[in-house]
């Protein structure tokens, strides 16, 4: 490994500019070294130079030295580094493949270094910190108040309003100790020059000491009525000679804490802590940035972020913060798709349009409009040489599995191999039956066994469909994959393992994920890394609002089908209390005696499948016993194997059962077009988007169909919810209202997804949003790898929030 000791080389020379003054770097040389000197010294591989770097740069106090001295040890540092330099350059076999990669350097700045160095952090109190996840003074920082109080409205005693957060400041009269309900406590009587109060400290008898007569002091808190006069109960307070409020008087953060940590001691703590190292922030925003996008200074954001002056600031920075968080994520996004696309050339298909039209005309259906939009987006991208990386949002059922088998048949066309993913084996399954489907309208197929079907018709050879899955016989598994390695398969369906597990393709050219509503990354550089660069669709029928999209998948260029097929109904729904069941029941009853079918979802006890399918199970019994003992109940969950799955699926396809009892396994894709009726049991627990996949079960056929949602004493929030699916059929608009409902950082799991977290961004923060795209975009474009001078504080930054985007150089 090499270091790039370019950084250090030139603060060396500041220092020598400014007379060594000790003022090159923040915090003094000494602090910058010992950071740097840990990471340098794993960088130095022969001995005797490790002996005189030890020398050099370990041994020195910098602080200590007159100016004489100081000016001798930087100009042996600098011959050191220089030699060091010339020895890296000149070592081509140490550095080897990477070459011509620069290694991306963050220089320590005192800022990261240890909480301990904040005045009043001890070190039994940096241990809770780091409970909070604060280690460093930059995470101090950054470690914002959950919310804010505002009491900066003060008052008199007189104009007090009882039930409400107030201010005020008046003298002591006296301060004693009570014993109040058993326990010791202050009771101080105080005044102003309208009137007098009592303020009462439960429990804490230790304030009388501090409040002498006749000081004065600043109470905020909340007003209660006690025995027809105001009193203050548990206020905050302080001496009202301080020149800075912490506690009163002002807009107070309320930080979150853990136990031992105390909200007086850390507010204060935060107070002279922000003052004093927010200052040494380097804003790593480029100035035209900021104007354009009417942005606050960093460290004015930071500590507004605290300690707001007012309402306006607080906004205001919260502003700034949230599009640092925004901007940050897309410069990231855009860095990755640039390192997908930078990889080895991608395969340009030729499009042929005859076999595309004769294809869609054997279809029992037009394309819609959107379709045939999309259809083009992607054939476009296709018949590039760059790797094409493209997601497909479309409603459940607007029909995007017709898009993906056109564009699978174009891969094998072209002589390579398609694979399609799913993420349960039971939706890899009927994508197999689905694709037969729709081949078999153009060519014939014939079964080489039950998982490879032959076609001939469709292209001037025989094409080989297949569908690999964990539970196939392992003989039957084990040739498959011989197959696919030998190049004998066209287009394999399988779950998403079959990237990720032991399957070798021959010429794989084209890879479709589908019902993938996180990003799809993992499974990408799964594919790069078995050294594959097939061009990529993800279709998920989780709607996001475009702009969001862009930027969390801003690595994906993005397609929509936003409309259905015609004649597609809407989908009756209606959310009941549980005393309600009895009527849903009736209901079903109905529906079945005319014909039809219906799926009733079993409650969401909690995540391990296997309760699950246990709680399903029960439910199952009861049904078929006690509730519908004459009609046919089937049960579906993830705990059988694909086969009974399979079974069951296609027992309920042939009717041979009315009513489908399931675990949410059931979410995405399955069609059954008689089904009619989609009944949620405790539907307050889903999401919206999640009941839009279940009621996107029912309707697919050409009957009125009904979804209905039973819920237990739903929270405000579930009763939201369920008001709002049961008017809004538009999986968009249902996305928006979804966002509008969450609160900020609480994205799409970007935990999980290897994001940066998101603390200041709101779901809803469209302009926002938008601003960050625009302002990356443009960045981006100038400069991709953040080479340029001005850009290297926030390429630093970048890597900081970020380290494993990828190689920003
Ligand atoms: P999804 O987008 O949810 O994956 P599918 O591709 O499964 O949707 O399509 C849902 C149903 O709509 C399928 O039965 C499919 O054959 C049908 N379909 C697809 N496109 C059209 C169309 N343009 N007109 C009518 N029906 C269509
Ligand atoms: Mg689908």
């Amino acid at each position: 490994m090499s270091l790039n000791i370019e950084p250090l080389i030139k603060i060396l020379d500041l220092e020598q500019k400014r007379g060594f003054n000790d003022s090159s770097v923040f915090g003094g040389l000494d602090r910058f070294l010992a950071n740097w000197i840990a990471e340098f010294s794993t960088c130095i591989n022969s001995p005797s130079k490790l002996k005189q770097f030890r020398k050099i740069f370990e041994q020195v106090k910098y602080r200590d030295l007159s100016v004489e001295k100081r000016a001798q040890w930087i100009n042996q540092a600098r011959k050191f580094l220089t030699e060091v330099k010339i020895n890296q350059s000149g070592d081509k076999s140490q550095t080897g493949a990477t070459k011509r990669k620069k290694i991306n350097l963050i220089i320590p700045q005192a800022i990261d270094g240890p909480i301990t160095n904040v005045k009043g952090i001890s070190t039994n109190l940096a241990a809770k910190f780091e409970k909070l996840g604060v280690k460093t003074i930059r995470d101090l920082l950054y470690f914002f108040p959950h919310r804010h109080i505002d009491y900066s409205q003060q008052k008199q005693i007189k104009d007090l309003v009882i039930g409400e957060e107030q201010t005020i400041i008046a003298n002591v009269w006296e301060a004693r100790i009570e014993l109040l309900g058993n326990r010791k406590s202050t009771v101080a009587d105080i005044g102003d020059e309208t009137g007098n109060m009592r303020v009462v400290w439960f429990n804490n008898p230790y304030l009388a000491k501090q409040l002498p007569p006749n000081s004065r002091i600043v109470i905020s808190g909340k007003v209660s009525l006690f025995r027809g006069r105001p009193v203050f109960e548990n206020p905050e307070w302080e001496p009202s000679e301080v020149e800075d409020l912490i506690h009163t008087g002002r807009i107070v953060p309320v930080y979150s804490l853990t136990s031992g940590m105390f909200p007086r001691q850390v507010r204060r703590i935060m107070k002279s802590a922000v003052e004093e190292w927010a200052p040494l922030l380097q804003d790593f925003l480029p100035e035209d940035i900021k104007k354009r996008c009417k942005l606050d200074d960093l460290t004015q954001a930071i500590k507004q972020a605290h300690y707001p002056d007012d309402q306006e600031s607080k906004d205001r920075s919260r502003r700034r913060l949230a599009f640092d968080e925004l901007f940050l994520l897309q410069l990231g996004v855009l860095n990755k798709k640039r390192s997908w696309q930078a990889g080895q050339p991608g395969i340009p298909f030729s499009i042929d349009l005859d076999l595309i039209n004769k294809f869609i005309l054997s279809l029992p259906f037009k394309l819609t409009v959107a379709q045939e939009r999309v259809l083009k987006e992607i054939t476009t991208d296709l018949a590039k040489p760059q790797a094409m990386s493209r997601l497909l949002q479309g409603d459940v059922g607007s029909g995007k599995t017709v898009i993906a088998s056109i564009i699978l048949l174009i891969a094998a066309a072209n002589g390579f191999q398609g694979a399609m993913m799913a993420p349960t084996e039971i939706l890899a399954e009927q994508h197999f039956k689905t694709l037969y489907d729709l081949f078999s309208k153009t060519g014939s197929g014939a079964e080489e066994n039950p998982y490879i079907r032959v076609f001939t018709g469709l292209l001037n050879r025989p094409v080989k469909l297949a569908l690999l899955t964990g539970s196939m016989p392992q003989l039957k598994k084990e040739s498959l994959q011989e197959a696919i390695k030998r190049g004998e398969i066209d287009i394999v369906c399988g779950t998403h393992s079959l990237i990720q597990e032991d399957v070798i393709f021959s010429r794989l050219g084209l890879a479709v994920i589908d019902e993938q509503h996180r990003f799809g990354v993992e499974q990408r550089s799964a594919l790069r890394q078995k050294g594959y660069n097939p061009h990529v669709l993800v279709m998920t029928a989780t709607p996001i609002p475009r702009t969001l999209a862009l930027t969390l998948y801003g690595d994906l260029d993005l397609s929509i089908i936003d409309e259905l097929p015609p004649g597609r109904q809407i989908i009756k729904t209606r959310w009941l209390k549980s005393e309600e069941r009895e009527s849903a029941y009736q209901f079903i009853r109905k529906q079945v005696s005319s014909g039809h079918q219906a799926f009733i979802i079993c409650p969401l006890i909690e995540e391990s499948e296997t309760i699950q399918a246990k709680a399903a199970k029960i439910e199952y019994e009861r049904l078929s016993t006690e509730v519908f003992p004459d009609l046919k109940l089937g049960l579906l969950h993830g705990k059988l194997s694909s086969e009974e799955k399979d079974k069951v699926m296609q027992r309920f396809r042939n009717r041979e059962f009315d009513i489908l009892v399931a675990t949410p396994v059931i979410e995405v894709g399955i069609d059954i077009p008689n089904a009619t009726v989609m009944l949620v049991e405790s539907a307050e627990r889903f999401g919206l988007s999640q009941l839009h996949q279940f009621r996107g079960r029912v309707g697919r056929g050409t009957a009125q169909s009904y979804c209905i949602l039973l819920a237990d004493n739903p929270s405000e929030i579930g009763r939201q919810r369920l008001d709002i699916i049961e008017k809004v059929h538009n999986g968009f608009i249902l996305a928006e209202e979804d966002l509008k409902l969450r609160g900020p950082g609480e994205f799409f799991g970007t935990r999980q997804s290897g994001l940066p977290d998101l603390r200041m961004a709101k779901l809803s923060d469209a302009q926002i949003l938008e601003y960050a795209r625009r302002e990356a975009i443009r960045i981006f474009e100038k400069d991709p790898g953040l080479q340029k001078n001005e850009h290297s504080l926030l390429l630093q930054e970048l890597i900081r929030i970020w380290p494993k985007v990828g190689e920003w150089s």
